[in-house]
């Protein structure tokens, strides 16, 4: 069994926290690699270090730096790591502060200091990971992330390259994992070809540990949180929300798109094509099932959530030109790309396209580029309702029941996307709680016992 575990930075935010991780690693049985955020709030720091030698902020910079060398010392002591420990935060504050002295010498902050700033936090959260689970007498160690995963040159936003770090990965963790049996990475840093590093934009950890296990072909993705998975609804409007514990990725993408923080589907992608089950688990309560998420789910016959989205506005626009212009689509969809506006649910006819937004920043200025050639309206306090699960394509009567618990409130939009597993509609705010409750109520009112939907903490 090989399994890849990414801990977040709630996971190693402090001591306690440390343990809690660390009892995992060593209760899950095989080889592991283990891929780790920086302590929580850490990359902010950094970031903030950043920003502060943009603006010439030298004395700033080294004040954040003090204080990010506090935080880690403090949970070192905490967790009574060794010596080694203690000695390699000293060598790499010395680095960045070296390096933030060069960068006043020189005037001048390049992506590759940028990069070895923000590095610095999975640098320690992995060493500290790897070093408290030496001291239980696991066979662990630290690698260097940069030797696994191989990016392009674009500093701070960095692109993998898959054929090199495939090789490297496969290579480097067989050669470990003949005297190892946990490998401790840093998630969210690589190096470029020429070994200089890189990293993979803010949230990158997941990227990382889903680039991994596809590269050494693990036989399963751990995605730890502080959260049991993905749930029915949101919990706090819909008190009986159930977790979900199998998904396909189609369904778990769809859901991604309403808020359900916990994966974004970009970041699962290698892992889901290299057909490895990713699994979303809560390390307050590791016993508990979680969220699977496979390429093909098993109940394709039903919805899985009732998703929604507040504060929508809807924009109708109808073409001022008469049947059959060609273009106007196009027109539209360029209108808003030029003021980086982006349109969440849209229907259409001939002449007229209904669609949301949800940020309403340059609204003024692209109805103002519409208006001159069609008639512009604008709703506002809309939400989006959506239904979503495989069942939407594969059985018939999900829709009528869907519309049936509305009855009574005015649908002004209604969409079934592209993938089919996603029937949404807009309402007026004021009903939303309203129709969210009860449409759970219709399609998760009656479960019962029930393996696919579980209890939330329930731990077995
Ligand atoms: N530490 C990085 C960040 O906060 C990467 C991650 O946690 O995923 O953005
Ligand atoms: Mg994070």
């Amino acid at each position: 069994m090989l399994t890849v575990l990414k801990f977040g930075g709630t996971s190693v935010k402090d001591a306690e926290a440390f343990k809690r991780t660390s009892d995992i690693i060593i209760s899950t049985d095989g080889k592991k690699v283990v891929v780790v955020s920086a302590l929580a709030g850490i990359t902010d720091d950094l970031t903030n270090i950043i920003s502060a030698l943009d603006r010439q902020n030298y004395e700033r910079a080294k004040e954040t730096i003090g204080s990010v060398s506090l935080k880690h010392k403090q949970v070192i002591a905490d967790l009574d790591l060794s010596n080694d420990c203690d000695l390699f935060l000293e060598i790499k504050i010395s680095e960045l502060k070296l390096l933030i002295e060069a960068v006043e010498i020189l005037g001048e902050l390049t992506g590759k200091s940028k990069d070895l700033i923000l590095s610095f936090g999975e640098c320690m959260s992995s060493t500290m990971l790897a070093d408290i689970l030496s001291k239980n007498g696991i066979k662990a160690k630290q690698k260097e992330a940069g030797e696994l995963i191989i990016t392009d040159s674009e500093f701070t936003e960095a692109t993998v390259l898959f054929d090199q770090t495939n090789e490297a990965c496969s290579c480097e963790c067989k050669k470990m994992f003949d005297t190892n049996d946990v490998i401790v990475a840093g998630g969210f840093i690589a190096s470029d070809v020429r070994g200089r590093r890189t990293t993979l934009g803010r949230g990158g950890s997941d990227y990382s540990a889903s680039v991994i296990a596809a590269a050494i072909k693990a036989d399963r993705l751990e995605i730890w949180t502080d959260v049991d998975g993905i749930l029915t609804s949101d919990p706090h409007l819909v008190k009986s929300a159930r977790l979900v514990t199998e998904l396909s990725y189609i369904e778990a993408s769809e859901l991604a798109f309403f808020g359900a923080k916990v994966l974004h589907p970009k970041t699962i992608r290698p892992a889901i094509n290299a057909q490895i089950p990713v699994v979303v688990k809560n390390s307050y309560n590791p016993g508990g099932p979680g969220t699977v998420i496979v390429n093909k789910a098993v109940d394709c016959s039903i919805i899985k959530a009732i998703a929604y989205r507040k504060d929508v506005t809807v924009i109708n626009i109808r073409s001022n030109r008469m049947l059959g212009a060609y273009g106007f689509l196009s027109k539209v969809f360029e209108i808003f790309k030029k003021h980086e506006t982006s349109v969440d649910l849209v229907t259409t006819t001939e002449v007229s396209i209904s669609l949301t937004i949800d940020d309403e920043t340059k609204i003024y200025e692209v109805k103002k580029d519409l208006e001159e050639f069609s008639s512009v309206e604008i709703f506002r306090d809309k939400a989006i309702i959506s239904a979503i699960g495989e069942g939407i394509r594969e059985t018939a009567g999900i829709a009528a029941r869907f519309f049936n618990v509305l009855k009574g409130i005015n649908v002004s939009m209604v969409s079934v996307g592209a993938s089919e597993v996603n029937l949404s509609i807009v309402i007026e705010q004021p009903h939303l709680d309203q129709a969210v409750i009860g449409l759970h109520e219709e399609f998760f009112g009656d479960l019962g016992e029930s393996d696919l939907f579980r209890k939330t903490g329930e731990s077995k």
